[in-house]
């Protein structure tokens, strides 16, 4: 279940960020074992009430002049309208309504999708509601009064942005089709490799308008399997500043993971893993989605017999994280591969979705600590007593111990290396929650 995502958008200074780090509080999205992926605060996972989202602030650089910034903020908009669900423009009261919030509301109303129009800086509990009124002017709605610097006025604004998400139920009827996210900087062969899987004769309706996105996703059929690819079009837009760039294509990642069943990183070979990379793949991994790492271009390098393993040797330090991630080495130019990629996807989908019955499970558990004792500390010995598997996508498992403190990493992944072993979860994160019982 792909959750709703949240853009914050607006000119510099009105409270972007401010209200970003308010409502994502301690839940800045820092999830388990996830090091060397450093986290720039550019989304968050946000819970108000029941409703979960994804909250992501478009805001980054806004340097330069006036003219740039001006560029800068349109472009940001347009990154709104492409990946959110629900888009939070915020403007500032004690500046009143700017040329630059005019603008963007130009935009803004040309878009399908939702928008809610914060006025932050409202900071008094006698809130001068006279000053508010002119925010009218930007014909988004009902402009609502926050402060973000207070904390006041939040509550009544994520009602109205939550009230604004899709009805679950809109994705029955592609159920069968895996969603596939192809993510990675730009220049790795995106595009390429998308035109070069839909290029083949396979395409059986194209371009068809998402029910809830402007985006486009691309449906194909292969061997009685159905995939779509959801849309990443945007990625052609380019900008000039390189941290922009950077900004954005996290962003994109982002949208697109969170739809996704199997997110398909790619790789340049020319280039090898960067640091964008590993950001970027850490999307894909704290999301809890398969995964697999393709390393594209694979035709333009000269290569000896040695060349394959020095790659996954390096993949394998900069992604350590996700050593379940299967690795392939495509051209999406010649098509080198591709096909190997497409049944990969295939068999990672499937393992996401694996659930093992519990008899099952308990006896690989038995077998596992009988050959390998459960570690000791200070006298007191680790018990695992009982498993369970409680979700799929990704496969999650309860597992019972005496004492949550003698389950360290080490025996931990033990025992997710011999579930791996038994039942093959190649391409799939496994989560643990651990349970004491007396
Ligand atoms: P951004 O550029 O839109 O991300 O804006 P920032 O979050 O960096 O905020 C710009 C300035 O406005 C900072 O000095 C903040 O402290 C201030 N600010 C943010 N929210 C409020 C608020 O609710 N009331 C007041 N008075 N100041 C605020
Ligand atoms: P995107 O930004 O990730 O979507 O990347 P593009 O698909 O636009 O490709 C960027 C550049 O890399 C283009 O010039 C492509 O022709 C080139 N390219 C993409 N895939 C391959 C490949 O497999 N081999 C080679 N030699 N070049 C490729």
């Amino acid at each position: 279940m792909s959750k709703p995502i949240v853009a914050v958008v607006g000119r510099p200074n009105v409270g972007k960020s401010t209200l970003f780090n308010r409502l994502a509080g301690e839940r800045i999205s820092i999830v388990q074992d996830t090091p060397g992926v450093t986290r720039d605060r550019i989304y968050a996972d946000v819970e108000w009430l029941n409703h979960k989202f994804t909250l992501i602030d478009t805001g980054g650089m806004e340097i330069g002049s006036e003219e740039i910034i001006q560029k800068q903020i349109l472009q940001q908009a347009e990154i709104a309208i492409e990946t959110a669900d629900v888009i939070l423009f915020v403007t500032d009261v004690k500046a009143g309504v700017t040329d630059d919030d005019r603008q963007v509301a130009n935009k803004l109303r040309r878009t399908k999708k939702p928008v809610v129009l914060a006025v932050n800086k409202v900071d008094s509990v006698k809130r001068d509601t006279m000053d508010i009124y002119e925010f009218y002017e930007l014909a988004i709605g009902d402009p609502m009064p926050i402060s973000a610097g207070q904390a006041l006025g939040l509550g009544d604004m994520l009602d109205e942005v939550v009230a604004h998400f899709p009805e679950e139920s809109d994705h029955q009827e592609e159920d069968d089709a895996i969603k596939v996210a192809i993510i990675g900087k730009p220049n790795v062969g995106k595009s390429s490799l998308i035109n070069r899987i839909l290029g083949e004769d396979r395409l059986i309706v194209s371009n068809i308008p998402g029910t809830t996105r402007d985006a486009i996703d691309s449906p194909i059929e292969v061997d009685g399997q159905k995939y779509v690819f959801i849309d990443t079009a945007g990625m052609r837009r380019k900008s000039k500043i390189k941290e922009e760039i950077e900004r954005f294509s996290i962003i994109r990642a982002v949208a697109a993971v969170e739809r996704c069943d199997v997110a398909v990183l790619v790789i340049d070979a020319n280039e090898g893993v960067t640091d964008q990379d590993t950001k970027i793949a850490g999307i894909a991994h704290e999301r809890g989605k398969a995964a697999i790492i393709a390393v594209n271009k694979w035709d333009s390098i000269e290569k000896n017999d040695k060349t394959m393993n020095q790659y996954l040797k390096d993949i394998g330090n900069e992604l350590a994280y996700m050593p379940y991630a299967p690795r392939v080495f495509i051209s999406a130019q010649t098509g080198q591969r591709v096909n190997r990629l497409l049944e990969m996807i295939r068999t990672v989908n499937e393992n996401h979705a694996l659930r093992i019955s519990t008899g099952v499970l308990n006896e690989v558990l038995i077998e596992a600590t009988a050959m390998q004792q459960p570690p000791a500390d200070k006298g007191r010995q680790l018990r695992l007593y009982y498993m369970t598997q409680v979700s799929v996508k990704p496969p999650t498992f309860v597992i019972f111990v005496n004492e949550r403190e003698l389950f360290h990493f080490s025996y931990r992944r033990y025992i997710e290396n011999q579930l791996r072993e038994a039942f093959g979860f190649m391409g799939t994160p496994i989560h643990f929650i651990v349970r004491e019982k007396g």
